[in-house]
C-alpha cells in the first residue's frame, strides 16, 4: 500500500519529442513534485529505437477504463529495466487519436505515453495522471487539459496533493 514518497521511473524513446529532450521534461517533473514532498527517481532513459510502436494506436484515453488498444497493451507489455511499481514513460512520435500524451495504463502496469508535441510539463502532467489526478479547469493547473497553455510553474491544489501522496505506485 502507499506510505513512501518516491515514484520510479524508467523511460524509452522511441521517438524524440520536437520541442523538448526527454531528459528535460523528466527533469522538469522531477523537480514540480520535488516541491509537492514527493521524489521522482528516474532510473533510466533507453534509446528504443522501435519503429512498430513511433506512431501508437491508443484508441480510447479513458482513465480507469481497461485499455481497448491491443497495439498500447504491446507496447506496455515492454518494460525492461523498471520494476513492478515504477512508472514506465513512452516517447513516441504520435498517437492516434492525436494527443499530446496517455496515461491510461494496465492496472498492474503503471506508464504512459507521451508524443513528439509534449511540452516541458508534459511528462509531470502524465504523471500526476499516473498518480491519481483527473483534468482541472484551472488554466494554470497540472492537470489542465492543455499543458502548452501553462504559464511559469503549474500548480496542483491541496487535495491535489494529498491525493498523489496516497498512490499505490509511491514505494
Ligand atoms: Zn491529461
Amino acid at each position: 500500500m502507499a506510505n513512501g514518497r518516491t515514484l520510479g521511473v524508467v523511460a524509452y524513446v522511441i521517438a524524440e519529442p520536437q520541442e523538448v529532450t526527454p531528459q528535460q521534461c523528466l527533469k522538469s517533473a522531477a523537480d514540480l513534485y520535488a516541491s509537492f514532498g514527493i521524489e521522482i527517481d528516474c532510473k533510466s532513459i533507453f534509446p528504443a529505437p522501435l519503429e512498430w510502436f513511433k506512431r501508437l494506436q491508443v484508441g480510447f484515453c479513458t482513465l480507469g477504463n481497461p485499455l481497448t488498444s491491443a497495439h498500447r497493451l504491446e507496447l506496455f507489455s515492454l518494460r525492461p529495466g523498471a520494476d513492478a511499481l515504477d512508472a514506465a514513460l513512452y516517447f513516441v512520435a504520435s498517437t492516434n487519436p492525436d494527443f499530446r500524451g496517455c496515461a491510461q495504463h494496465p492496472d498492474d502496469r503503471p506508464g504512459a505515453v507521451i508524443s513528439a508535441k509534449a511540452t516541458r510539463w508534459t511528462a509531470a502532467h502524465e504523471i500526476g495522471h499516473i498518480l491519481g489526478l483527473s483534468h482541472s479547469n484551472y488554466p494554470n493547473a497540472l492537470m489542465t487539459y492543455s499543458t502548452r497553455g501553462i504559464a511559469g510553474k503549474p500548480k496542483c491544489n491541496s487535495g491535489e496533493i494529498e491525493k498523489i501522496r496516497l498512490s499505490k505506485w509511491l514505494v
